[in-house]
């Protein structure tokens, strides 16, 4: 009984969590201060980007984005002085070079004969500026304009209100591969663009799912291409991918085995081309064939952005605007039944196709995945990209260049800091004024001053959580409009 009622009070504490726009599920730590010995509890927010998860995170998550996004858009000095070089990938969401084995310009070296060329486009001298040219209007001011692209796929069938006129002929296996694929063709964009726009063009851009599931890029570019340019560039990228050939299921029945170090065959014991022996046979054969190729559609829109105009305003929320939906439910205003069939085609189709180099479903086709483990099985891989939330975009969903904006490894760390102390403060562990001790300031035998544990919380400690945070927020907003009617009040009255 007991039971049941703090369930029901969990629940409502919930509701009225997302209502206040409060954390709906904070992780709860055990505080230990050794300089004091004083144990205390501590609620830290779960920082879900996720708005199906948690809405007060996400959306905090959502207009740091968009902070980020304005930052680094029209700024007239270079960041790179600003970056610590060390720790640059800290500060952005460029992929590092990513696992690109048998892949474009890969490690490998004997996939020298299968480099993907950069495409043919007119090459201009390259500067290593990253901020946009300044033009001298006629009224003598200076512009700066920045740009507003969107990139999308190609077409993989007729397709009416989100769906497929006719599923049975919908290139399923293509669109599914493409959304797959669709960050290395962006990586591809962006070098070709930099390259023939001629200097170190920089990006905040996101990737979502049109109703037709088929992912696009919106992007912002910091400074003025010509459209010709973008447009040249956008038709000459492509990708293709020095992958085996996986259009022949080879197992389905009965599985390959990990013999301990290798995967085998089930029936005859002999153990299954390594991902490097596959490549090595890939690159001796005279006429092999990239395993996907895919391209860029026609369709690219292109808009010039000059700071502080309704446009950028309106720019920047469009780009941050689905940035916390799960991919499939991103367009779930339309439920649809063509529409959800139309998921559920492109996720099973997503189910055996190779996610990676690493991926499971290579067993499947006779091939040991990069850097195989034991416990692999075609069908089940644990890559994102095949889960039906995300459609075959498991990767990040925002992509911003090293250099967009100058926040340093430093004022990030400076950041997470302000969080736990402000955690702290809130719990009354520690006074406003000894804020530096909350960031792992030593105590006086050279230890962390406070141990952090995490707590298995009940129900009804959670809903206690949950509801001191509501009353917090409710403080802060009648402590916040107070003042707000005073300096009204104030300012209504003539000197
Ligand atoms: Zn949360
Ligand atoms: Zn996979």
């Amino acid at each position: 009984m007991l039971t049941t009622v703090s369930r029901i009070t969990a629940v409502m504490a919930k509701e009225l969590a997302e209502a206040e726009g409060v954390c709906a599920r904070p992780l709860l730590r055990r505080v230990t201060d050794r300089d004091t010995g004083k144990v205390s509890r501590v609620a830290l927010a779960c920082g879900s980007t996720r708005e199906a998860v948690c809405p007060a995170c996400a959306g905090k998550a959502r207009r740091l984005r968009m902070q980020q996004c304005a930052e680094g858009w029209h700024r007239a000095d270079e960041p790179e002085a600003a970056v610590d070089p060390g720790h640059a990938s800290v500060t952005s969401d460029e992929p590092e070079t990513p696992d690109t084995a048998g892949i474009n310009e890969g490690r490998r070296i004997r996939s020298t004969r299968r480099r993907q060329d950069m495409p043919d486009l007119p090459h201009v001298p390259m500067s290593n500026r990253t901020v946009g040219v300044v033009f001298s209007g006629k009224d003598g001011r200076e512009h700066r304009p920045s740009m507003f692209v969107t990139l999308t796929l190609p077409s993989y069938g007729a397709i009416q209100d989100g769906a497929p006129t006719s599923p049975a002929s919908y290139n399923y296996r293509r669109a599914a591969l493409d959304a797959i694929l669709f960050p290395r063709l962006l990586d591809q964009f962006w070098k070709t663009l930099r390259r023939a726009a001629g200097f170190d063009v920089q990006y905040f851009s996101a990737v979502e799912p049109q109703r037709r599931l088929a992912p696009h890029l919106h992007a912002a570019i910091r400074g003025a291409i010509p459209r010709k340019v973008l447009r040249q560039v956008a038709a000459a990228t492509y990708l293709q991918v020095w992958w085996p050939a996986f259009d022949q299921a080879v197992y389905t029945d009965k599985l390959p085995r990990w013999t301990g170090t290798d995967y085998a065959d089930p029936m005859t014991g002999e153990v299954l081309p390594s991902w490097d022996e596959a490549l090595d046979a890939i690159d001796n054969t005279p006429d092999a064939r990239p395993a996907h190729v895919m391209r860029f559609g026609a369709q690219i829109d292109i808009q010039g952005i000059v700071r502080g105009q309704p446009d950028a305003e309106r720019a920047i929320r469009y780009l941050t605007k689905y940035i916390t939906k799960d991919v499939a439910a991103t367009h779930d205003d339309d439920q649809d039944h063509r529409h959800q069939s139309h998921v559920d085609r492109l996720h099973r189709e997503l189910r055996y196709l190779p996610c990676s180099e690493r991926c499971a479903n290579w067993l499947r086709y006779g091939i040991q995945p990069h850097h195989a483990g034991p416990g692999l099985a075609p069908g089940f891989c644990a890559g994102k990209a095949h889960r039906r939330e995300h459609l075959g975009l498991g990767g990040r969903r925002v992509l911003v260049s090293r250099k967009w904006s100058s926040k340093t490894l430093a004022r990030h760390r400076a950041d997470r800091a302000e969080v736990v102390r402000a955690a702290l403060e809130s719990a009354g562990i520690i006074a406003p004024e000894t804020e530096r001790l909350a960031a792992g300031v030593p105590a006086a035998d050279g230890h962390a001053r406070f141990i952090w544990e995490p707590i298995e919380g009940d129900h009804s400690t959670y809903a206690e959580v949950v509801m001191l945070a509501v009353a917090e927020r409710r403080r802060w907003r009648t402590e916040y409009e107070t003042a707000r009617d005073i300096q009204q009040s104030r300012s209504a009255v003539p000197p």
